[in-house]
């Protein structure tokens, strides 16, 4: 048992540094292994240990994991989904512990910590319900009609290694972690080194729900120690991060000849056209830009905004930014908390202070505040900023987003599709139809129209996913499904070999198959 001076901010929540201690030891690690300290952004102590993983480790948790999976993927998928539903259940239940040991470890504002819990039963939800279904065989159409006969089926990959950020730290392991499971495979996450008792109390969850023991397991280190062992003994690698992160993993997993999806960063924009409502634009910028202080991949980080309503949209955005409070700590201590470290806050200092150099105004915000907390920084609105301001090329990921006027639609969309991302656009307009329109000429994985993100996340049944640098991949809907199984055709001839009988020879043979080809042609265009 690690010993602590007692934290202030878990003296407020409902865990205690005992029962930290208890979740940690659901690592499992081969022999002694050193510890890392997990520290709470809200005022930069220590609030818990997890080993620091080696290779070895992984190697047992997947070979663990390689041997439970088989008992489990011989349920059936519906005898899976019951395990999913009970797990929805228990979310619902601990939703308060849940939101604590958020809040300890991002200091984010309980809203938005909230948004994972929600999420995370949502996604249960749905792959309870849809994905059996989605796991039936499929009859495909065979080369000869009545002759001939192919089915789809479908198997787990085997183990899943989910490597997951510290931004949302339960939404992005169980986005990936529960589908990955309803096929019938293993999982072995590895959370990042801020974030592990979150996906922790996950797990315990999990087990209690009905999950076998080392169907999903937790390994806890260093992303550039555990990261690429995982990768190397995984059958699939489901990875959420930063773009460059991202390129190493892809390549690694390359070289494994395994799959892989990533979800990496994005520079979204968001465009408000002529005919917009302004203050449901307002809304949804400061939506939009300040959940969870911006850490968050879908955030807009620039808005295009027609110049004839530039003026008055400006003047509801800037207004309704400066309500916002800021506050840190376990409960409701304000709109918009905290950056999760140091290097995170450098980071936005770095964006703004630049764009200030280069002649860009703020509008509102631009503060490191460490009266409120260590790494919190103000909601901050950029005027004015140079294309090549590091702000405006770069994902910052944080509270700070930049405003540019634009003379149409036109402008606006050229200007949005200015960026090697392409994960999350936005667009307003009273006219939902020219919304989805000018939607279409984005390109973005996803474009949300009259919301920020939230409606595109959390249709669960659509794919989410990033054109460019923004990965590899979808998840969520069907796709999120089926990219965990290896599908397998099944053809089957009621004649035998489908090869020239003897008794033809081969000229009426290459006459014959010809003739009939053409048939088929024909009978497919007509029904096409
Ligand atoms: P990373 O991409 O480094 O971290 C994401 C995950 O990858 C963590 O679990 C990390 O582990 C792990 N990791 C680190 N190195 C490796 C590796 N070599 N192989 C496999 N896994 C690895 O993101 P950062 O936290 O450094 O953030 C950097 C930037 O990335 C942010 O500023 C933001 O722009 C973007 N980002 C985007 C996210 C998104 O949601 N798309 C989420 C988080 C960040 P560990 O940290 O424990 O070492």
């Amino acid at each position: 048992m690690s010993s602590f001076t007692p934290s202030a901010v878990l003296a407020d929540s409902t865990l205690t540094h005992d029962r930290l201690d208890d979740l940690a030891e659901r690592v499992r690690t081969v022999g002694e292994r050193s510890s890392i300290d997990v520290r709470t952004p809200a005022t930069d102590e220590r609030v818990g240990v997890v080993p620091a993983c080696e290779a070895a480790d992984v190697d047992v948790a997947v070979e663990r994991a390689r041997s439970a999976q088989v008992a489990w993927a011989e349920r059936t998928p519906r005898e899976r989904a019951a395990v999913l539903f009970r797990f929805a259940d228990l979310v619902l239940d601990l939703r308060e512990e849940l939101l604590d040991a958020i809040q300890i470890e991002t200091a984010k504002a309980r809203e938005h910590a909230f948004e994972e819990v929600l999420d995370v039963v949502n996604t249960a939800g749905y792959y309870g319900k849809d994905g059996p279904g989605l796991l039936d065989d499929r009859n495909r159409t065979g080369p000869a009609p009545f002759l001939t006969s192919a089915v789809e089926t479908y198997e787990p990959v085997g183990v899943v290694g989910v490597i997951s950020p510290w931004n949302y730290p339960m939404t992005l392991s169980m986005a990936d972690v529960l589908p990955a499971l309803l096929t019938g495979n293993a999982v072995v996450c590895k959370p990042d080194e801020r974030t592990p008792f979150a996906t922790l109390l996950l797990a315990e969850l999990l087990e209690a729900a009905g999950l076998p023991e080392d169907v999903f397991s937790v390994v806890t280190g260093e992303g550039s120690v555990v990261g690429p062992a995982l990768i190397d003994r995984v059958d699939y690698v489901a990875f959420t991060g930063g773009t460059e992160t991202g390129r190493v993993v892809a390549e690694r997993a390359g070289k494994n000849l395994i799959d892989c999806s990533l979800e990496l960063g994005g520079k979204n924009p968001m465009l408000v056209l002529d005919d917009a409502d302004v203050e449901t634009a307002a809304r949804g910028a400061v939506k939009g830009a300040f959940t969870n202080a911006g850490q968050l991949c879908l955030a807009p980080e620039r808005i295009y905004v027609d110049e004839t309503v530039y003026d008055e949209f400006l003047d509801a955005f800037v207004g309704k930014t400066r309500e916002l409070t800021l506050g840190v700590g376990v409960g409701y201590q304000g709109d918009v908390g905290s950056l999760i470290d140091e290097r995170q806050l450098d980071r936005v200092r770095e964006h703004v202070d630049g764009a200030v150099e280069d002649g860009a105004s703020v509008l509102t915000g631009g503060r490191h505040r460490p009266d409120v907390g260590p790494f919190c920084y103000e909601p901050t609105i950029l005027e004015g900023v140079e294309p090549d301001s590091q702000v405006a090329c770069e994902e910052t990921f944080g509270p700070v987003v930049s405003v540019y006027p634009v003379s149409g639609v036109e402008e606006a969309v050229s200007r949005a599709n200015d960026s090697e991302y392409g994960l999350n656009a936005s667009v307003y307009t009273r006219d939902t139809k020219r919304g989805r329109a000018v939607a279409r000429q984005i390109d973005c994985g996803t474009v949300c129209v009259n919301d920020p993100f939230t409606v595109g996340w959390a249709s669960m049944d659509a794919p989410m996913g990033g054109f460019g640098d923004s990965g590899l991949g979808r998840r969520h809907g069907e796709v999120g499904l089926l990219q965990y199984v290896e599908s397998r055709t099944i053809a089957t001839s009621a004649f035998g070999p489908m090869e020239r009988p003897a008794s033809l020879p081969g000229r009426w043979f290459i006459r014959l198959s010809s003739g009939a080809l053409r048939v088929q042609t024909r009978i497919r265009r007509w029904l096409s």
